[in-house]
């Protein structure tokens, strides 16, 4: 197939925005691809493999600058500018190759599985001369590219796939070009256990939409992490688990896939990269301790103080990640401990059909545990006290949380899903700012249903001292009494004004604004870091100022204190920094 189908029909995805539309010309372009379906799948997804072979077509921004300034004699500089401006070098190609193409006269047209193939090579040279290969190859597919193929070529190579076709529009079309509509569960499925869309293009196509449903989990493929559901409260998560749940400790660290397969061990991350090779430690243990001939696991990498058995922050294991040098030191000063909580298949059986306690006996009694390896903290629970006397001791023991898990006959693996067969709850919920801040009314915003005609929330603000300015810091809608917000519009009426006043620094535009004039006592879960507040803007970190989240108002209207007596932007700094140790120390 020539790979102008496959570039036309990405621009006529781009030019439209409902999803069936895109869903009917990707079907109808697999439908024609034949043998290079594979190619047109991985093309369509800017990727030369499936994400867990850790094939990357990396591409640097700066060879394809200079390959475009080779074919269109324009200078490398001028190209970039051109870049910092219009962001896209894929239009910016296409422009100028546009005008080079009309004067050539010699081309060979490209097919999809050339581009394929180049690219593929692209992305496995390395060494010495790499860059000048990638360019070379690069150049060779430019110089035959038409205009739009020139567009994607390019958006392609620097990873930059624009429009970027989501997996699930994929999955439905392939379900549409080699069955119907009704087969999207089935291809869904079959994704969720081999997240490899080119592949399974090629099944249907080859065996029809019904060999599909014949792929079973496979040793050396992972599979969709099952994912987790959240509430807010022990006490909604019995409910809804009919009264009975196992609980287990929730680890702050890196989700890993452990495969198995003979002497073979494989890990991947929960986006499925293969992160085998920062922890040949874990892998070490694993041969060691896990004694079957093959087997699929799951759990959780967390860095771990050996000497004091103490969890460590979640950071630190980054600092394993992409290390390829010193990894040996990095394996001793920051040890990982993993925690494995689930198992989907031993010996050749996948397990993901069994209820949860099931696979959880057969993982126990798989694993030895070792000074690396161990098996996640559960407990079955009935009541909301145990469940929070649980809850506690794994924040104690440094972790973030604690997941629930059904027990019930329905509570399969689920890969891909995220239900309320696991729930989680975090410490976050726990959180309460130690002291109230006293915020000052800036603005307000027009509320809807129940308080429509009133206001639906205020605009608050801590006052700066040092610059005589009012900053936003929260809109408070939660803490008043039906009465308390009725009367609002009449109490703040009086400070009404057409424009924010001068001194109030906000980029939220508030449908009310007033002058500062009334203090609010409030109380919040924490002070996070915020996009849109001007409260110590780029003072913890550039382009983000701080927010209270969750806030409420307590009830007491402020009216002993003038608003340059408010709670003074400095304070709220300093309550993020007391905020942020304890949380450290909480952890450590
Ligand atoms: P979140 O990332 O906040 O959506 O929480 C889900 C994540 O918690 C999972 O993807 C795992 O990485 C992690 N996790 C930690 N402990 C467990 C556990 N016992 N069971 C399942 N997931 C866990």
């Amino acid at each position: 197939m020539r790979f102008l189908e496959l570039a036309e029909t990405l621009d006529n995805i781009e030019r439209t925005t409902k999803r069936l539309e895109m869903v009917d010309l990707i079907s109808g372009l697999l439908r024609v691809a034949e043998d290079d379906i594979k190619e047109t799948v991985f093309l369509l997804q800017g990727k030369v493999a499936p994400d867990y072979v850790g094939l990357e077509l990396g591409i640097a921004e700066k060879i394809a600058i200079r390959a475009l300034s080779s074919l269109s004699g324009l200078r490398e500089e001028a190209i970039e500018f051109e870049l910092i401006e219009k962001g896209d070098l894929g239009k910016i190609g296409e422009e100028l190759l546009k005008k080079k193409k009309q004067a050539s006269l010699f081309s060979e047209s490209l097919t999809v599985r050339k581009v394929y193939e180049s690219l593929l090579r692209i992305s496995k040279a390395g060494g010495e001369g790499s860059q000048t290969r990638k360019l070379q190859i690069l150049l060779d597919l430019l110089q035959n590219a038409e205009p739009v193929e020139v567009r994607y070529l390019l958006r392609i190579v620097t990873g930059k796939m624009r429009i970027g076709v989501a997996d699930m529009t994929i999955v439905d079309a392939i379900a549409v070009a080699f069955g119907s509509k009704e087969n999207s569960d089935l291809v869904e499925h079959s994704y969720n256990i081999m997240p490899d869309l080119p592949e399974l293009a090629y099944r249907a196509m080859a065996g029809g939409i019904d060999s599909l449903s014949t792929i079973r989990i496979t040793p050396g493929i992972p599979i969709r992490s099952m994912l987790a559901e959240r509430l807010p409260s022990l006490n909604e998560i019995l409910t809804r688990m009919e009264g009975r749940f196992a609980i287990e400790y929730k680890y702050d660290g890196l989700r890993t896939q452990v495969h198995k397969i003979g002497s073979k061990i494989e890990l991947f991350s929960r986006r499925m990269e293969n992160i085998t090779s920062q922890f040949p430690d874990i892998v070490k243990e694993i041969r060691e301790n896990v004694k079957v001939e093959n087997a699929i696991l799951d759990g959780e990498a967390v860095p771990f103080n050996l000497e004091t058995n103490e969890m460590l922050p979640f950071q630190e294991i980054s600092r394993r990640r992409g290390r390829k040098y010193d990894l040996s030191e990095t394996i001793e000063r920051i040890p990982v401990v993993l925690f494995l909580f689930d198992a989907m298949m031993l010996n050749g059986k996948s397990l993901m059909d069994m209820p949860y306690a099931q696979r959880r006996v057969k993982l126990t009694n798989t694993i030895k545990e070792s000074t690396k390896i161990k098996i996640a903290k559960s407990r079955v629970v009935t009541d909301v006290e145990s469940a929070d006397k649980f809850f506690n001791e794994a924040l104690e023991a440094g972790c973030e949380g604690i997941m629930a898990k059904s027990i019930e006959e329905k509570s399969i693996y689920k890969p891909g899903a995220r239900e309320f067969l696991w729930i989680k709850y975090k410490r976050e919920y726990q959180l309460e700012m130690e002291d109230t801040a006293d915020l000052v009314v800036v603005g307000a915003f027009g509320g809807q249903g129940k308080r429509s005609g009133g206001y639906g929330a205020l605009l608050m603000a801590v006052y700066s001292k040092e610059e005589d300015k009012f900053k936003t810091i929260c809109k408070l809608g939660s803490g008043f009494t039906d009465e308390q917000l009725e009367n609002l519009p009449r109490m703040l009426r009086t400070f009404a004004i057409k424009k924010k006043d001068p001194r109030v620094e906000s980029s939220i535009e508030a449908d009310f604004w007033f002058t500062p004039s009334l203090v609010l006592e409030v109380k919040g879960a924490e002070i996070t870091l915020s996009p849109t507040h001007t409260c110590c803007q780029d003072v913890v970190k550039k382009g983000a100022g701080l927010a209270i989240r969750f806030p409420r108002f307590v009830g007491r209207w402020r009216t002993d204190k003038k608003v340059d007596e408010a709670t003074d932007e400095q304070e709220i700094l300093e309550m993020y920094h007391s905020q942020r140790k304890k949380i450290l120390a909480d952890n450590a």
